[in-house]
């Protein structure tokens, strides 16, 4: 397919203080958007200045949730060269998503290849203060006017980029979780493994419980016997227990992260024993009165690495050493993929690709 570049007439005011980035707030001057229409497939690749959709009030997407999208960064190195990290991972995750919500896939190569020109020509959007990145969002929603309940004919997928300042600002801080014991993020069987914004919007409710009672994100158990550690937040969850890693295995019901992939490889390698199973309840609290339970972190894109310091169920609380400072461990994974991202260290698994 032929990707149209179309002209930008007014460019945005680029952002002078890079430390006042807020998450997912300010876009670039351009997107990358195509169209789908079953028989045709995809086409009118292009990318064109940022601006607004027009959607039909019937569209699909709007009245059902058939949509997807993906998140990855890039960073700026300091020779000023930009790297992608894994981004073919996430552009296949992106494919199994779609299939998952009857979706058409995408040509993830293309897809790449549109996304990277599209950071090309805003390159200049790609802050350099320490600790920033672009972040990527691909997505794709069901645009066609229908309000009978099928998938859609019509679909457009797009990327918007935008700049994100550090997320940890003064050394990883730890973080304070709520067990919930009675909503559930994804049961067997549903839609927990697929990126898709109704993931998200069932989560709310439950966060915003926790946010009321001081909480800083919401610490997910299996929908069955809700005694089983899935996942916090939109992040991948790992412990570390009697001097090994512990982390939920993917069976359906959490997301197969590429930040736990990463941090599963990099710790294997640090001589750690890796354990794909779901902790239960009684071991976090057990563990963390014994010690045997030293640190718990969560992974994924947007923070990478984030220290959680307490655990609370019910009237129970538990706390991961003083609850206060990052776990050693933590820190030294924390260190080694930023350092791999940001090239201040070798990358011996071909993460890293080059714009
Ligand atoms: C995106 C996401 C993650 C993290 O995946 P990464 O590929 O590491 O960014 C974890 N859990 C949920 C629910 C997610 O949506």
């Amino acid at each position: 397919m032929k990707l149209e570049i179309q002209p930008v007439e007014t460019l945005k005011p680029r952002i002078e203080d890079e430390t006042q980035l807020v998450f997912g707030k300010q876009f670039t001057d351009r997107m990358f958007v195509m169209e789908y229409q079953a028989g045709q497939g995809w086409h009118s690749a292009r990318i064109q200045p940022y601006q607004p959709f027009v959607l039909d009030p019937a569209a699909m997407v709007l009245h059902y949730a058939q949509e997807i999208f993906e998140g990855l960064k890039a960073f700026r190195r300091p020779d000023g060269q930009i790297a992608l990290f894994r981004p073919m991972d996430n552009m296949r995750r992106f494919n199994r998503s779609a299939a998952r919500m009857c979706m058409p896939e995408v040509d993830a190569s293309f897809l790449l290849e549109a996304t990277k020109e599209l950071i090309r020509l805003d390159s200049d959007w790609v802050p350099r203060a320490e600790g920033t990145s672009l972040y990527i969002r691909p997505t794709m929603v069901a645009s066609e006017p229908m309000l009978g309940v099928r998938p859609a004919e019509q679909y457009l997928c797009y990327v918007i980029v935008c700049p994100v300042g550090a997320y940890y600002k003064g050394g990883l801080a730890p973080i304070k979780i709520w067990i919930s014991d009675h909503y559930v993020r994804a049961a067997h069987g549903g839609t927990g493994e697929v990126k898709t914004g109704g993931n998200y919007a069932a989560s709310l409710f439950a966060a915003r419980e926790a946010a009321d009672q001081g909480y800083d994100q919401v610490l997910w158990l299996d929908a069955k016997e809700k005694k089983y550690v899935e996942e916090v937040g939109s992040m991948n969850i790992c412990f570390i227990y009697d001097g090994q890693l512990i982390t939920s295995p993917l069976g359906g019901t959490i997301l197969d992260g590429i930040t736990r992939r990463s941090v599963l490889t990099l710790a294997r390698e640090m001589g750690l024993e890796i354990h794909e199973r779901a902790l239960s309840l009684d071991e976090i609290f057990d563990g963390a009165e014994s010690g045997r339970l030293s640190e718990a972190f969560g992974v994924g894109t947007a923070v990478v690495v984030s220290p959680i310091g307490q655990f609370t169920y019910r009237d129970r609380t538990a706390k991961i050493g003083d609850g206060q400072t990052t776990g050693v461990l933590t820190q030294k994974l924390y260190d080694t993929l930023t350092g791999i991202q940001y090239g201040r260290l070798p990358d011996p698994h071909g993460w890293v690709e080059m714009l």
